[in-house]
């Protein structure tokens, strides 16, 4: 699969789209997501072209990697997220529904947010 330059994230990253921003760095763009899951859902997007959690471990820089993952740290700690407990999740392709193909966390706080996933999809 290649990158496609038109998904909506590469959009938002451009500016031809608005968001809802909540950090940016040289490596990340952080803004809210459009339809949260929790009281705090926010998207943290790496600035390159990467599909996925999978394309970027694989094919991005060092710099870009250990920026990215050091803007996702302080995104959670900008929120004050750190005393009751954040969730990072990345979905990767199609048993994941990953739906936008650029590659992004989701960070998920506010609440209890119960089990990781729902019980019973490993019987
Ligand atoms: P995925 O399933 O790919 O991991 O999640 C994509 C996420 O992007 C979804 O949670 C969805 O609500 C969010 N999303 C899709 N389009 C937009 C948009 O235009 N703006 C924002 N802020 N979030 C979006």
């Amino acid at each position: 699969m290649n990158y496609d330059t038109d998904n909506i994230f590469a959009k938002i990253l451009r500016g031809e789209i608005p968001s809802d921003k909540v950090y940016e760095d040289d490596y990340a763009l952080a803004f809210n997501d459009i339809t949260p899951q929790a009281p705090v859902h926010v998207l943290v997007i790496p600035k390159g072209e990467y599909i996925s959690f999978d394309d970027f471990s694989a094919t991005g820089s060092v710099e870009e990697i250990s920026g990215f993952y050091q803007a996702v740290q302080k995104v959670a700690a900008q929120l004050k997220l750190q005393d009751d407990g954040y969730r990072v999740i990345s979905n990767m392709g199609a048993n994941a529904h990953q739906e936008v193909m650029h590659y992004h966390l989701h960070i998920l706080a506010g609440c209890d947010l119960g089990r990781m996933i729902k019980s019973g999809l490993a019987e």
